[in-house]
């Protein structure tokens, strides 16, 4: 005999019986984020059972099964995974802008975490009790690393790039050359950026040849400032000629017009590899134009800013420009970058993740591939082999270098490449690794200490 037919309807729980059943849920995330999970859940549910997807009997099963919590259970852990988290960048990418470029020196997390957690001294003189610059000391290490005689710093090198346009030439022209309008990543373009700034664009020279005459043809009453823009994420190659630092200088001082060199990564030191064109900062610097910006978190190896150096009164005038004050570092942000720039200053830069990810060698990478394959070697349905392969400093630096690497290739009969990347991407923690050829390629060049055994783990439970 046909059992009964009930209306599906009615065998949903209301919400607040179901409410019921899920207090431990409440007691970890709060009400509202429970409440409106089962709400969702339930309308899921609903319309499942509005298109005959789901009859009564299945729904009765489901139920008993206790289907419902577990569901407002997976939505709960999903939005518990999600914002600003630890991940694993298994891509080979060193300065990864999605996966927050430069990781921080332990010492500067350290310097950062406790300025953040404490009071600290930030805007009060230590001596007087007066009231202070919070950069001033900032300022004398962005000096003494740099070569120049001043320094202040900002949120990111775009905001130092306004601040230094709204500056010298607000409602004025901005010279700069034709090929170097470039486009950073997430929309920062040079054209658009010049015109919030308030500054009128004067391209000069043409794509692929610029000569410091037509800059010096180009000046009129209303020039403002004479800018270099570093072309970060692309070369020309070919018949070219650009501007140096040297004759935008000069040609500044002669005309009484200000210059500039945006060098975006700005390159501190000696990283030890080869870097092709990253124009370093102190040669930047020496070259005469009156201000150099970079970024923070590039190849300096620190958090995010932007810092502009140049002549102790070309930086006094910045700092008097009302939207530095608008774009001025948190004390987080400002005890960061001194223990970054305090690494550099003591020879230590070599120490920098960032560093030390571009300075491994085929060699050791070929040994940590290898340990990673044989970590995984039992396992069923994938193969894992050591390849040749090439990783690139990333985020605009060094466009055209490519590092010698050794990567493992994943192959599984489970999974396809994208399959894989995507249950990465999900597992905790995250991983990002990258495809190549249609195979998921793990490149051990940035891993952090720690990050290979979350790595085996992770791999392990998904093919467990
Ligand atoms: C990266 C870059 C910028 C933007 O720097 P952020 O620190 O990301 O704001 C500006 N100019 C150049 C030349 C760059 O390479």
């Amino acid at each position: 005999m046909k059992p009964p037919v009930t209306n599906p309807y009615r065998l949903l729980p209301s919400v607040e019986e179901a409410l019921g059943a899920l207090s431990g849920l409440e007691a970890r995330a709060g009400r509202e984020l429970v409440l409106a999970f089962l709400k969702e859940e339930l309308g899921q549910w609903r319309e499942a059972i509005r298109t005959g997807a789901l009859d009564a009997e299945a729904l009765q099963a489901r139920l008993e099964d206790g289907a419902l919590e577990r569901a407002v259970e997976g939505r709960l852990r999903v939005e518990e995974g999600r914002g600003i988290r630890r991940a694993i960048n298994a891509a080979g990418v060193v300065l990864h802008t999605g996966l927050g470029r430069s990781p921080l020196h332990p010492d500067v997390a350290q310097a950062m975490a406790e300025v953040a957690r404490s009071f600290c001294i930030l805007e009060v003189e230590r001596e007087t009790g007066k009231r202070s610059q919070r950069d001033a000391r900032l300022g004398e290490l962005l000096a003494r690393v740099t070569g120049a005689e001043a320094g202040i710093a900002v949120n990111n090198n775009a905001a130092a790039v306004v601040l230094l346009l709204n500056t010298f030439a607000s409602g004025r022209a901005t010279l700069v050359s034709r090929g170097e309008l470039v486009e950073i990543g997430g929309s920062f373009r040079m054209p658009d950026v010049m015109e919030r700034a308030g500054t009128r664009l004067v391209e000069v020279g043409t794509t692929n040849r610029t000569r410091i005459a037509d800059y010096a043809n180009a000046i009129a009453d209303d020039s403002g400032l004479l800018l270099k823009v570093h072309t970060s994420n692309f070369r020309l190659v070919g018949f070219t000629e650009e501007v140096s630092g040297d004759e935008l200088g000069a040609l500044g001082r002669e005309r009484g017009v200000a210059s500039a060199f945006d060098l975006g990564s700005g390159l501190l030191g000696d990283p030890g590899v080869e870097l092709g064109t990253e124009p370093p900062v102190a040669e930047a610097v020496a070259s005469g134009v009156d201000v150099v910006t970079f970024s923070g978190d590039k190849l300096l190896g620190g958090p995010q800013a932007g810092l502009l150096v140049g002549r102790r009164q070309t930086i006094e005038t910045l700092r008097k420009n009302p939207l530095y004050r608008a774009l001025r570092l948190d004390k987080v942000t400002i005890a960061g970058l001194e223990a970054t720039l305090g690494l550099h200053l003591a020879g230590r830069a070599h120490e920098l993740p960032a560093w030390q990810m571009l300075q491994r060698s085929a060699k050791e990478l070929g040994r940590t591939a290898q340990d990673l394959a044989d970590a995984l070697v039992d396992v069923a349905e994938l193969t894992v082999v050591v390849r040749e392969d090439t990783s690139q400093p990333g985020s605009g630096s060094a466009p055209g270098v490519f590092l010698p690497t050794r990567v493992c290739v994943l192959d599984s009969a489970r999974y396809s490449a994208e399959e894989l990347a995507n249950a990465l991407r999900r597992a905790d923690p995250p991983v990002f690794a990258r495809i190549k050829d249609d195979r998921l390629v793990l490149d051990p060049r940035t891993l952090l200490p720690g990050d290979r055994d979350d790595l085996v783990r992770v791999l392990r439970t998904l093919f467990a």
